[in-house]
């Protein structure tokens, strides 16, 4: 199942998509509004609504967002730096997470802002120390998510809280798919329709279970957290007025605009 967060006529909800979203079929597809949140039983309500006329949001609000890095041998090389023997673990803060559509807001204290396209992990349970064979239990799904950086902050601070943590720096969407083995999917960047990167996760050092079981070691995650597992070789820089798509297979594009601050 696809689930989308929207808000129509001023309300927010969640809804099912339904429908075949082929490129150039989007204008078929529907929601069926949820009665209830995702992270619980739910039933869809058989009330429809076409997916053209609402605005969706980010499918989740996570209360926070743990993010690994050098996930994948190629891009760890390409900036040049080793796989660590450990991942790198990083947070990005919850208001720094923006929708499908919304822009990417420049930060005014970088000239190097690059993307990273990301397969996200959304969490549907409370847990903590999770067993690798309990994985997949804890896994609400999976979203396409834009880690963007602000490349020289990045290298010129210890921490990455400002690099990796300003406002809008975190796309997700455009929604969550259930129904999916995140082992071998294709995850793809463009800008301005040129592709900038394409890796698949099957490349990726550590899998989604090895960096669940890493985190909750440490930490408990909530329903809604997001885990994002690391970005394929390929990352580049984004300009004002540019326009970034994750695609990732399986799942759909998150597609934004890159705005100057205001
Ligand atoms: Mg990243």
């Amino acid at each position: 199942m696809r689930i989308a967060r929207f808000s129509i006529d001023g309300n927010v909800a969640f809804g099912a998509v339904e429908g075949d979203s082929a490129p150039g079929a989007e204008g078929e597809l529907v929601l069926d509004i949820i009665k209830g949140i995702p992270f619980a039983d739910f039933e869809l309500s058989g009330t429809k609504v076409p997916l053209g006329k609402v605005r969706l949001l980010p499918p989740v609000l996570p209360n926070k967002v743990v993010a690994i890095g050098r996930n994948y041998a190629e891009h760890a090389a390409e900036l040049g730096n080793e796989v660590p023997d450990a991942p790198v673990a990083f947070f990005k803060p919850s208001t720094s997470v923006v929708g499908p559509g919304d822009p990417i807001a420049y930060p005014s204290f970088s000239q190097e802002l690059h993307h990273e396209a990301e397969l996200a992990v959304v969490i549907g349970r409370m847990c903590r120390e999770v067993p690798r064979e309990r994985v997949k239990d804890v896994i609400l799904g999976y979203t396409c998510a834009n880690d963007v950086t602000a490349r020289d902050v990045q290298k010129r601070e210890n921490q990455w809280a400002r690099a990796k943590g300003f406002d809008s720096s975190c796309p997700l969407g455009p929604w969550i798919e259930t129904e999916l083995d995140p082992g071998d999917l294709a995850v793809e960047c463009t800008v301005n329709g040129e592709r900038r990167q394409l890796g698949r996760t099957s490349e990726m050092v550590r899998s989604v279970e090895d960096l669940i079981v890493h985190i909750t070691e440490a930490m408990t995650l909530l329903p809604g957290d997001v885990v994002l597992t690391g970005t394929p070789a390929g990352v580049g820089p984004l300009n004002v007025g540019d326009e970034v798509a994750v695609t990732i297979e399986g799942i759909g594009t998150l597609t934004n605009k890159v705005i100057k601050r205001g």
